[in-house]
C-alpha cells in the first residue's frame, strides 16, 4: 500500500539528526543541507506515490543527499582544458590574462587603491585616468576612455555623436558581432538612424557622398571582424572616410572590434588593422575590446579626439557602462607589457599565436607517448588553429595536434567534457583532435590523466 511505504519514510528532522548530515551542516550550512533533504524526500514521494515504488534504504537516502547538497554549493563556472585550438573561444572566455595582469587585479580586489582618489590634491580623482595615459602613449591618440566593453563603447559613442541624426554605415560592413547581436540594433538602441550604402560587395566613397543629408551625424567603419567578403570587392579606406568626414564636417567612428596593438603579419596571419593605424588615419573615435586581440580583461576601449572624449566621459550612459577596478587593474598592467615590448611574451594570446611548430610536434608527442604507455594508439597529425573570438576569419595558424581515431568521436568528445576538469576538444570526421596551441603547459598533466582514464574506461568499438 501506497500509504504504508509513505509512511515508512523518516521525516527531515530525523535525517538531520544523522551524523552524516550534521557533519555536513557543519561544512556547507544548516539551510543548504535542510533543502537537500527536503529535495530527496519530495522525489521518493513523488516515486512512491506515481510509480509505486519503494522507499529507499537509509543509507541511500543519505547518499543522495549528500551528493544534492555538494552539487547545490559547488561553482558552476568552472576551469576547463581549451584543447580546440581556438585562441579567443568566446564560448570558452576569450582572452587569459598575463601573470602581471592577474596579479594587478587581485592586488585592486584586496586593498583599497587610489581609485578614484588623487593622491597628489588628496581630493577626489578619475578612474579613467589609469587608462587614458598609456591608451593614448601606445596609440597616438589625443584621448581615451574605458568602458564595459566593445558594445558599451559603440552605444555610448553612437549616443553622443548620432542620437537622433543619420548614420552612414557601408552594407557589407553591418555584421552580427555574435550571441544574436547585430549592429543596426545597437545603433537603434542609440537612436541614431541607420543608413546602409552601397552593395554588400562594393562600397564607394560616391556612395557616401549621395546619401549624405542634413541630418547626417556620423560616418561608421566597422570592421569586419569576423567574416570575409572575397572576390570582387571595394570598399573606400579610412584616410579617404575620413577626408569625406572633413570636408562634410562630420565625425568618423572606426569600430575596429579585436583591437590589435600588434602587427599580426609577423605570425603569418593577414595583417589585422592597428588601433595606432586607425588613430593615425585622423578618425574621431575608434572603438575595441580590451579581451580579444589585445590580450587583457573584458572592456571597451574609446580613443579619439579629446572634445569628443570628454563629451562621453559626460555623459550619463559611462555611470551605467562603468568599469570595475579589477578590469582597470588588469588593463593597466596588461598596456604596460605593451610599453616594455613584452606583450608577445608576457600575453597569453601572444604567446599562443606565436607558439612555433615545432614546441607544438614535441607537446602532442608527450601526450601521445602518455597514451601509448596505457596502451591506446593515437597519431599526431598536421592540422590548424585559429584566432577566433571575431578577429582574423578565415585565418590558420599550422599546427600539430593529437588525434584519436574512433567510430563515434562525438561520444568521446562528449566524455571528455564530462572529465573533471573537463576538456573542449575538435571533432573532424571520425578523428577527435587536441591541440596542444591553447592548452596550458601546466595543464599537461592533468590532460593526460583525462585522456588515459577516459579513453581506457571505454570499450573502444
Ligand atoms: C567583438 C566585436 C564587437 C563587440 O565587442 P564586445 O567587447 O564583445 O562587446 C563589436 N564590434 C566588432 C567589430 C567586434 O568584432
Amino acid at each position: 500500500m501506497t500509504n504504508d511505504k509513505l509512511r515508512q519514510l523518516p521525516g527531515v528532522d530525523i535525517l538531520l539528526k544523522h551524523t552524516k548530515l550534521t557533519d555536513l551542516a557543519d561544512a556547507y550550512s544548516h539551510n543548504i543541507v535542510v533543502e537537500a533533504a527536503r529535495a530527496e524526500l519530495d522525489l521518493v514521494r513523488q516515486g512512491v506515490l506515481t510509480h509505486d515504488k519503494d522507499i529507499p534504504a537509509e543509507t541511500e537516502l543519505l547518499q543522495a543527499i549528500v551528493a544534492r547538497a555538494e552539487a547545490m554549493v559547488k561553482p558552476t563556472l568552472q576551469t576547463v582544458i581549451n584543447a580546440t585550438g581556438v585562441v579567443v573561444h568566446t564560448n570558452l572566455g576569450r582572452a587569459l590574462l598575463s601573470q602581471r595582469a592577474r596579479r594587478a587585479m587581485d592586488e585592486a580586489a584586496q586593498a583599497y587603491s587610489n581609485l578614484e582618489y588623487d593622491l597628489d590634491r588628496g581630493a577626489r580623482g578619475s578612474r579613467y585616468h589609469h587608462a587614458e595615459a598609456l591608451l593614448c602613449r601606445l596609440t597616438g591618440a589625443e584621448a581615451a576612455v574605458v568602458v564595459n566593453n566593445n558594445a558599451a563603447a559603440l552605444v555610448l559613442s553612437l549616443t553622443v555623436l548620432a542620437q537622433g541624426r543619420e548614420v552612414l554605415i557601408s552594407r557589407g560592413q553591418l555584421i552580427e558581432i555574435g550571441g544574436g547581436f547585430r549592429i543596426p540594433d545597437i545603433m537603434r538602441q542609440s537612436g541614431a538612424t541607420l543608413v546602409e550604402v552601397g552593395a554588400t560587395n562594393r562600397t564607394y566613397i560616391r556612395d557616401y557622398e549621395e546619401n549624405f543629408h542634413a541630418e547626417t551625424g556620423l560616418i561608421l567603419r566597422v570592421h569586419r571582424s569576423n567574416f570575409r567578403i572575397t572576390g570582387f570587392t571595394a570598399e573606400p579606406n579610412l584616410a579617404d572616410l575620413v577626408d569625406l568626414g572633413a570636408r562634410r564636417g562630420v565625425p568618423v567612428m572606426d569600430d575596429l572590434g579585436s583591437g590589435t596593438l600588434l602587427d599580426t603579419a609577423q605570425y603569418g596571419l593577414t595583417r589585422e588593422p592597428t588601433l595606432q593605424e586607425s588613430v593615425a588615419a585622423g578618425v574621431s573615435l575608434v572603438t575595441a575590446s580590451g579581451d580579444k586581440l589585445l590580450g587583457g580583461p573584458q572592456a571597451g576601449i574609446i580613443l579619439g579626439k579629446a572634445d569628443i572624449i570628454e563629451r562621453l566621459k559626460k555623459h550619463p550612459l559611462i555611470r551605467a557602462f562603468r568599469v570595475d577596478k579589477t578590469t582597470l587593474a588588469g588593463l593597466q598592467a596588461t598596456l604596460l607589457a605593451y610599453l616594455e615590448g613584452k606583450a608577445a611574451a608576457e600575453i597569453p594570446v601572444w604567446r599562443m599565436i606565436s607558439t612555433d611548430i615545432k614546441t607544438l610536434d614535441w607537446r602532442a608527442r608527450k601526450w601521445q607517448r602518455a597514451l601509448f604507455a596505457v596502451g591506446l594508439k593515437s597519431e599526431v597529425i598536421n592540422t590548424a588553429s585559429t584566432v577566433g573570438g571575431g578577429s582574423l576569419p578565415g585565418q590558420q595558424l599550422p599546427t600539430r595536434a593529437l588525434g584519436i581515431q574512433n567510430q563515434s568521436p562525438n561520444l568521446l568528445a562528449e566524455k571528455l567534457r564530462d572529465a573533471t576538469p573537463p576538456v573542449i576538444a575538435r571533432v573532424e570526421a571520425d578523428l577527435l583532435t587536441l591541440d596542444p596551441r591553447t592548452v596550458l603547459p601546466e595543464q599537461d598533466n592533468q590532460l593526460i590523466e583525462v585522456l588515459q582514464s577516459t579513453l581506457t574506461l571505454k570499450a573502444t568499438p
